[in-house]
């Protein structure tokens, strides 16, 4: 950084808090942000017990810093914050805190990150049939894009129908019908997501068995890895439309980056880092 200390006493620290948390890009495409602009920050990876999220959040918010939450911290994040945005307030989630006017702040942006890289995938899905796998965190940000994109319906499947329960309320008053599908049952769909954990390693078992999914669905997992996840890859195998978690993850750290900063990053910069083999 033009001669100076990467890191010094007015150094801004920002951290991604999750469990697990080792896997995840945002350390390396936001260093690689903040370095191209001079930015005086440094993002770090802290794993963190759901117990010790919420004082973790505020204590580093408090000290001029912000940063992201992560798998399985999103909704305590969000009961944390002193200041939520309408996105948080809507999706009982949160995935990006920072400090601002005295206040403990949260956004949730995987809700345009999501629209943004489903859109750019798949265009307009208006009156789509959705089938989402999962009820967590991601799950509520995916849900909320998705009654915005006006599509006709979508059936949450989860492995447990109460926590799938608790999302209705986040399609209330749109036009999106909102459905539980139970545990084991299949239905049809235009769009697939998996909005679970399942295939962030090597031995999980697919989020859905891809042998009677019809043509023409398409696959967003919101998973990403290195290369494509072995689910992507065996739907596109199969001649589906199927995408990763890479470009969501790109879109919701650019939205987050704006929060922190009041200013853009370069996207060719995040989208080099993320793609680089570091
Ligand atoms: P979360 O809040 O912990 O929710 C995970 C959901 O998946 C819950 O419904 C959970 O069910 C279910 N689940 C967990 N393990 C499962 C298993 N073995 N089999 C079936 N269901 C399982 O996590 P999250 O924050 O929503 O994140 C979910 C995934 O999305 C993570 O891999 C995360 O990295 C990814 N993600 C990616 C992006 C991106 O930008 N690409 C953004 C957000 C999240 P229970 O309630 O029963 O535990």
């Amino acid at each position: 950084m033009n001669g100076s200390p990467l890191v010094s006493a007015s150094t801004r620290l920002l951290a991604i808090l999750g469990d697990p948390v080792a896997h995840s890009r945002s350390p390396i495409l936001h260093n690689a942000a903040m370095r191209t602009l001079l930015l005086d920050g440094v993002y770090l990876a802290l794993q963190c017990t759901t117990e010790a999220c919420p004082s973790l959040l505020r204590g580093i918010a408090q000290a001029g810093g912000g940063g992201n939450i992560t798998i399985p911290h999103k909704e305590i994040a969000a009961r944390a914050l002193e200041r939520s945005s309408a996105s948080v307030q809507r999706t009982g989630a949160c995935n990006t805190y920072w400090f601002e006017a005295g206040q403990v702040c949260g956004d949730n942006t995987d809700v345009e990150g999501f629209s943004q890289a489903a859109q750019s995938a798949f265009g307009d899905l208006r009156g789509a049939e959705v089938l989402l796998l999962g009820a967590g965190g991601a799950a509520r940000a995916v849900l909320a894009a998705l009654c915005d994109m006006s599509v006709a319906l979508v059936r949450v499947q989860a492995r447990s129908p109460q926590r799938a329960a608790q999302l209705a309320g986040i399609a209330t008053g749109s036009a999106t019908r909102f459905e539980i599908l139970p545990p084991g049952a299949s239905a049809r769909a235009d769009l697939l997501i998996n909005g679970t954990p399942l295939g962030m390693h090597d031995h999980d078992a697919w989020p859905a068995q891809l042998a009677d999914v019809e043509p023409g669905t398409r696959i967003f997992d919101l998973v990403y890895r290195a290369q494509e996840t072995p689910w992507v890859r065996a739907a596109l195998a199969a001649g589906l439309q199927a995408v990763d978690g890479k470009e969501m993850l790109l879109q919701q750290a650019v939205a987050a980056f704006r929060r922190w900063w009041q200013r853009d990053p370069q996207l060719d910069v995040m989208r080099a880092a993320l793609n680089s083999t570091d």
